[in-house]
């Protein structure tokens, strides 16, 4: 199955991949996670990408379309994956049908935001592995790291107040209108996101028939 989550950043996409990758066994591919390692290998094009990173603005999509082309390629994508956060605009959901890969269903998280604001202020990741938690909704075992790996957990720069209402305003102007790209091609089902991690869990099984 070719899984795309949408949704505004801290809608849960990333925690709903997880259970999802976990089920499926099929790999998540985040292109916020493959940004974030490529910056922190200080690469080239991490120097590229960060400056639209640090101010909450998207990066360029023939940046994001490389990335994605390169990863969807790999061999641990032959049966199925799940892409978290690509596509982001209609230029980047346009390549991706250019790219002759099939995409089975897209579930939309839906979060309102002022709940978001809520859940990023509280959102802490692993610097390692990725994995999230939420210092209320989903602390780690052990107080500052990561259940999964063992390393760091820390606040993401870009989940800073400032940052997350320009990531917000991207996303309504920018990514929202993806909606309605993927109803009109009859793949899109909405995922109402709720307080509890379980019930969404349980309603995004129930939307994948699972
Ligand atoms: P995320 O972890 O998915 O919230 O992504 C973090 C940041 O990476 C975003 O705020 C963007 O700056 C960048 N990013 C991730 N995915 C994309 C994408 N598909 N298109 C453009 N920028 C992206």
């Amino acid at each position: 199955m070719n899984l795309i989550l949408l949704g505004a950043p801290g809608s849960g996409k990333g925690t709903q991949a997880e259970n999802i990758s976990n089920r499926l066994k099929i790999p998540i591919i985040s292109t916020g996670n493959i940004i974030r390692d490529l910056i922190k290998k200080n690469t080239i094009l991490g120097d590229k990408i960060k400056k639209y990173i640090d101010i909450g603005k998207l990066v360029p999509d023939n940046l994001v379309i490389e990335i994605i082309k390169n990863r969807i390629e790999n061999n641990d994508c032959k049966s199925g994956f799940i892409l978290d956060g690509f596509p982001r605009t209609i230029t980047q959901a346009e390549t991706l049908d250019n790219m002759n890969v099939k995409i089975d269903k897209v579930l939309n998280m839906e979060v309102a935001d002022k709940k978001i604001l809520e859940r990023l202020s509280g959102r802490r990741v692993c610097e390692n592995c990725g994995s999230s938690y939420h210092v209320y909704y989903k602390p780690a075992k052990i107080n500052g790291f990561c259940d999964i790996c063992g390393s760091k957990i820390v606040h993401r720069e870009d989940d800073q107040t400032e940052t997350v209402a320009s990531r917000l305003a991207v996303y309504h102007q920018e990514t929202e209108p993806l909606k309605k790209y993927y109803e009109l091609q009859h793949k899109l089902y909405v995922v109402e996101g709720k307080e509890e991690v379980k019930e969404t869990m349980a309603l995004t099984l129930s939307v994948l028939g699972i």
